[in-house]
């Protein structure tokens, strides 16, 4: 594949301390690509608290260099950006080779917690690995991906973040124009169980990546004499265990669980088709693509132990040069994913319901569960109500649950509560702590989404504004706390690759 032109070798100096470790140990892994010229590119939104964190210049940034930077069509002094290969099981097919097909890494920077991140271009144009796609993206999607993708971090869920998203002046063929754009986010890396799916086929560069993986990423192992393979394994277990528990446990669907979207580094990456619930319910699908239900809500655990036993298969040869020897140790490890869920879930579920650093029966549990599926109740708000029960205020719950349903749980709950020794409002205010009130509301975020592709994007910076502060009840934003009308839900959808 042919590398970018000379004449296109980065002069600016905006994103000055940017390295590229991945390139450079793991070429066979990387082609080396420039950005699309942006016929007018506009800065939409920059994150200046996260720029900060980068210890990057956010004049620098916002100047004429900085947005070319930003827009993939200018590349950064002293680094060579690459598209990055992978493959990936979609929708449970194999693809041999996927790759950054509209997208580029930009090179690698050090937070001021001392941490490698990537800087990455999303909808930079086209690459080697576009296939049939065109390289591009839209201001809707990306300004989406820039929204959840803070609103995750907001709510302390790991995930990818989002520095800016630039209007890049061109126009993008979807269903109809429109506007192209281009996000560029920061993410601990982009390894992904893709990218080993495709070097493990390569021979033994998965052996230099499984290395380089553990040395940004559980540098713990480094020196391990043994089995050192299988603990990175079991780490990456753990870490997205813990992942799916925290999506679970805030109502998130993530609409497209494809390997090549499930990373190494446990946080959440890659934010197409996905939405939170309002109306509990474990089938709840948003993905016009995702017509089997493969990716609804409540099997995401399950899907993600699938992701992570294609992982396991790529690192075989690495943990046992005995086939059947490997497959045992592997297997035994994956066969902890399902305790590591529900502990992670359990204590979530303790934490929401007042009952934080106890072990929570799980009938008490299950029972909400079957209660708040029965009568289509709306994730987010039950359990801000319920800490308004505990305060004496009925009100919210009345209105999501008939009385006469939930009181046997009612009493069920707050005798647990007696047990423990809570007290009632300390445990509400507690509760509300971790229950977030604010959510990105799919009506509402549709309707900033649209706003802002035809120019106005005032409704979407109130919801970002909104949604990254997702605890802090404020009386002008309880607009924002309401589900969507049924009429909206009955029919919502998301549509992915746009
Ligand atoms: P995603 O669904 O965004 O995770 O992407 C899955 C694969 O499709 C990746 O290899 C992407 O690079 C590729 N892809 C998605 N959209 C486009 C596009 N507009 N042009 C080229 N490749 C794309
Ligand atoms: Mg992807």
């Amino acid at each position: 594949m042919a590398a970018i032109p000379d004449s296109q070798v980065g002069t600016t100096n905006v994103l000055a301390g940017l390295e590229s470790t991945f390139a450079d140990e793991l070429g066979t892994l990387t082609v080396p690509w420039q950005g699309a010229e942006a016929p007018d590119p506009t800065l939409l939104i920059l994150n200046e608290p996260l720029a900060a964190t980068l210890q990057l210049d956010v004049e620098a940034l916002r100047s004429v260099d900085g947005v070319g930077v930003l827009s993939g069509s200018t590349a950064p002094a002293g680094v060579q950006p690459v598209a990055m290969a992978y493959a990936g099981h979609q929708f449970g097919g194999y693809a041999p080779l996927l790759g950054d097909g509209r997208a580029l890494l930009l090179g690698e920077l050090e937070n001021s917690d001392g941490q490698r991140v990537d800087l990455h271009l999303k909808g930079s144009g086209p690459t080697p690995f576009s296939r049939g796609g065109d390289g591009f993206a839209v201001v809707g999607p990306m300004l989406r991906e820039y929204l959840v993708s803070e609103a995750m971090y907001a709510l302390g869920i790991p995930t990818t973040r989002a520095l800016s998203v630039v209007a890049t002046g061109r126009d993008v063929r979807r269903t109809g124009a429109e506007p192209g754009a281009v996000l560029a986010r920061v993410a601990a890396s982009h390894l992904r169980v893709g990218t080993f799916e495709y070097a493990v086929r390569q021979g033994e560069v998965v052996q230099t990546l499984a290395d380089y993986a553990i040395a940004r990423h559980h540098p713990e192992l480094t020196g391990l004499p043994e089995n050192r393979y299988l603990r990175f394994f079991e780490a990456v277990v753990e870490a997205q265990a813990s992942l799916v528990a925290r999506w679970m446990l805030t109502g998130f669907v993530h609409g497209v669980m494809n390997t090549d979207n499930t990373t190494i580094s446990g946080e959440t990456i890659d934010y197409g088709p996905c939405a939170f619930l309002d109306a509990f319910d474990p089938a709840a699908v948003f993905s016009s693509i995702d017509r089997g239900g493969r990716y609804a809500f409540g099997n995401q655990p399950a899907v993600l132990k699938w992701n992570l036993a294609r992982f396991a298969e790529t690192l075989l040869a690495l943990i046992d040069s005995t086939p059947d020897d490997a497959i045992t140790a592997v297997t035994a490890v994956l066969n902890t994913f399902d305790e590591r869920y529900h502990g992670h879930y359990a204590a979530g579920m303790a934490a929401k319901l007042g009952l934080a650093d106890k072990p929570i029966d799980r009938p008490l549990v299950d029972d909400l569960l079957t209660l708040m599926e029965a009568h289509g109740t709306d994730w987010t708000g039950t359990f801000r109500a319920l800490a308004d029960e505990l305060r004496g205020n009925p009100t919210p719950l009345d209105g999501l649950v008939p009385r006469e349903q939930i009181s046997p749980w009612l009493e069920r709950w707050r005798g647990a509560l007696t047990t423990h020794g809570r007290e009632a409002t300390a445990t509400a205010n507690t509760m509300d702590g971790v229950n977030p009130l604010y959510i990105p509301r799919n009506h509402q975020l549709d309707a900033a989404l649209r706003a802002a592709t035809d120019g106005e994007l005032a409704p979407f910076e109130k919801l970002l504004e909104v949604v990254t502060h997702p605890f802090d009840r404020r009386d002008e934003w309880s607009d924002y706390a309401t589900p969507a009308p049924k009429v909206f839900s009955d029919t919502f959808q998301t549509f992915c690759g746009t």
